[in-house]
């Protein structure tokens, strides 16, 4: 099942967007208006084993992404991107 991301749909991505993706599991695409009073947050379409790739803003300490379709099946499952480590 199918659902609106809260940032849109995934847009095509460029050659050299496929192959980040495909390296680091997530890549940045640009600023978009967030929800609420966030204004622009950095938007990254990110890579779910389960669903396919969706758009994503880093969350949390760690600058987690968290699949939508996932927390909502309740696997919770995050990727944390190589760059958090450091
Ligand atoms: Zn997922």
């Amino acid at each position: 099942m199918k659902h609106q991301s809260k940032f849109g749909e995934v847009p095509k991505l460029t050659l050299r967007q496929k192959i980040l993706l495909k390296i680091n599991g997530e890549v940045f695409i640009g600023y978009k208006q967030g929800i609420g009073d966030h204004g622009k947050v950095p938007v990254f379409v990110v890579h779910c084993s389960e669903h396919g790739n969706y758009l994503d803003t880093p969350h949390g300490w760690c600058n987690y992404f968290s699949c939508d379709e996932c927390f909502d099946e309740r696997i919770q499952k995050c990727h944390v991107p190589a760059t958090a480590s450091t």
